[in-house]
């Protein structure tokens, strides 16, 4: 049977029919799911608008919204090897990442975010009005739309879901068309958690159910993780009725390695930062700036490192390097890795399809990359690791000039012994997360955004508290 929308407290049939989800490993369809039309999202929004204006959530205290949340998380952990292989069947990804990353990830979010819940605070502000009292109020913004992509579904639903909920908003959940199940599956827990009807609603579909979210006046908020070309339609589309949107966005994250790193080190955590997911991480590593002193080692150790990787279904336990999400996909990494033979790269290893069933992409490394090959400027979201080289450690500065030439700003590394470099380039790379001598690991207590075409905004942390949020100023006159 076919998936449905839940609105308003309904499992529903969709208007717009079904389109197929497929597993990436075996080519196979695993689902019917449920295709949200213009006139499914209005009967959404409406329903989230009903929930946020009504009583029954506004007037939940905060301890009972928090409840709710602890419960969510809860509920996900009682379910989590459910979740972690229903991730692993749709996404592809590995599945120790399903369960620690993806499944693990969520659960701790909701709860990070359910202990917030009693903590969102206003504060007296020292005006200088005689006899009046000044205070603020953090008020939820209304009704969000959550739009995700299909690289970390369940996770990067989380992000947005649980802080949404925590500060007293509704939401519309909108999955990407190619990862939708866990979302549905998460949705089935919120009903089970027992958040109430219109709370939390989903439409199932593509990029033009997506778009009817965007374009409907009912939403007032956009929170989207996907590319920086949707993310650019996002803004556009918004302006109607002047949206709240937070845009989490693309990245062609750099990687500097010191001529003092420790390179077993360095190739470690570059795999683990490169390879994550077949690459399909918005923070990847993706362009290993090398001093060129230590270039032949460095190159040598990654090649040996990627070829040691098992490929295969993520439902295999031994499996490091699954597919790639989807056919579509799987042709766009063809197409840019074949950009760089033309370009004048050396291909190290990899470099083609794997043959066999499944969208699967060999590790790739190449070597002798320059700047402006495609492959070093354009986001790949694949197993590709372009090495380019520097020829001077002394000239920080040239090195952080490369890396901040590009449109992305969202994740950098470094890799060195030298704290002042370290504290250099940390403070030279614009972007929102910089990472010394380790993998670009996010976590719910620190701030997770991009800088430049990489996004608007920040999730995580107290960070989304304020993206869920918006200020009121109470002026109180006490005097005659
Ligand atoms: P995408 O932009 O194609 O799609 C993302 C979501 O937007 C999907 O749900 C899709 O259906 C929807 N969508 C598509 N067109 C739309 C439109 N016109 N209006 C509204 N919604 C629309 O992205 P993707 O291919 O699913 O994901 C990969 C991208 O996501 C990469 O660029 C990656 O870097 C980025 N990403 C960023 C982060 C981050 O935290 N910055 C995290 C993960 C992924």
């Amino acid at each position: 049977m076919a998936t449905r929308l839940y609105i308003n407290g309904e499992w529903t049939e969709a208007s717009g029919g079904t389109i197929p989800t497929y597993n990436p490993a075996t080519e196979q369809v695993l689902h019917e799911v449920a295709f949200a039309n213009a006139s499914d999202v209005d009967q959404a929004v409406s329903a989230a608008r009903s929930a946020f204006d009504g009583a029954e959530w506004r007037d939940l205290l905060p301890v009972q919204r928090a409840k709710l949340l602890f419960r969510l998380a809860d509920l996900i952990e009682e379910n989590a090897e459910e979740l972690a292989q229903l991730e692993t069947a749709d996404q592809g990804q590995p599945i120790g990442i399903s369960r620690s990353v993806s499944v693990g990830g969520a659960a701790e979010h909701f709860r990070y975010y359910a202990g917030w819940v009693t903590k969102i605070e206003g504060r007296t502000s020292p005006i200088s009005f005689p006899n009046t009292h000044h205070y603020t109020r953090r008020e939820p913004i209304g009704v969000c739309a959550l739009i995700t992509p299909w690289n970390f579904p369940l996770m990067i639903l989380a992000w947005k879901l649980a802080p949404a909920l925590a500060t007293g908003n509704t939401v519309i959940i909108k999955p990407a068309e190619q990862t939708p199940l866990t979302s549905i599956r998460l949705v089935e827990l919120c009903v089970e958690a027992g958040f109430p009807a219109g709370v939390v609603n989903l439409v199932t579909g593509d990029g033009t159910t997506g778009q009817a979210l965007v374009d409907h006046h009912g939403v007032d908020k956009v929170s989207f993780t996907g590319s920086t070309e949707v993310g650019r339609s996002i803004v556009r589309g918004s302006a109607g009725n002047l949206k709240r949107v937070t845009l989490e966005l693309g990245g062609k994250a750099p990687s500097i390695i010191a001529a003092d790193a420790d390179i077993d080190v360095a190739v470690g955590g570059n795999l683990m930062g490169g390879m994550l997911n077949s690459g399909q991480v918005c923070a990847a590593y993706t362009r290993f700036y090398v001093d060129k002193k230590r270039e032949d080692e460095f190159v040598e150790k990654l090649a040996a490192g990627v070829k040691g990787m098992t490929i295969g279904a993520g439902s295999d336990e031994s499996t490091q390097v699954g597919p790639l999400v989807s056919a579509e996909h799987l042709a766009h990494v063809e197409q840019l890795v074949g950009t760089a033979a033309g370009d004048g790269a050396e291909l190290i290893t990899g470099g083609a399809r794997v043959d066999q069933k499944g969208y699967f992409f060999e590790p790739t490394v190449f070597a002798g990359v320059t700047d402006q090959m495609t492959i070093a400027r354009q986001e790949i979201f694949g197993p590709v690791l372009p090495v380019l080289t520097y020829e001077d450690q002394d000239e920080l500065e040239a090195v952080i000039a490369r890396a901040n030439d590009t449109e992305y700003g969202l994740a950098a590394t470094v890799w060195t012994k030298d704290v002042n470099a370290a504290h250099r380039l940390a403070n030279g790379i614009r972007a929102g997360a910089i990472f010394v001598n380790m993998p670009p690991v996010p976590d719910m207590a620190a701030p997770w955004g991009g800088f430049k075409a990489s996004g608007w905004g920040n999730e995580m942390g107290p960070y989304a508290i304020d993206a869920y949020t918006q200020t009121k100023g109470v002026w109180m006159h006490y005097g005659d």
